[in-house]
């Protein structure tokens, strides 16, 4: 397991870690990639390696790809939506 920020993939050290679905941040780097919205693990929204408030995410149209929408059903997407955006985060990096 990686010691290091989602955002910046510096390492994080306990004092400015935010752990939220299952990946660190700095409390620097857990805000809306948007606008910097500040955000709260209660309302955070994670889309591509990437932090939105729930103002800002993007639209669902958006966030699915062309080329993955084709091998899975709006119903699968929904239902695995979490796991979905974990892979889409490892596959950023
Ligand atoms: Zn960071
Ligand atoms: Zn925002």
């Amino acid at each position: 397991m990686s010691n290091d920020c989602t955002i910046c993939l510096k390492k994080v050290y306990v004092t400015e870690k935010i752990e939220a679905n299952g990946r660190r941040y700095h409390k620097t780097c857990f805000k809306c990639s948007e606008k910097g919205c500040r955000l709260t693990i209660a309302n955070f929204i994670s889309h591509d390696g990437h932090l939105f408030c729930q103002k800002h995410v993007p639209k669902l149209q958006a966030i699915i790809r062309p080329a993955q929408s084709r091998s899975r059903s709006i119903k699968q997407q929904q239902r695995t939506h979490h796991r979905y955006q974990n892979e889409e985060d490892d596959n950023d990096i």
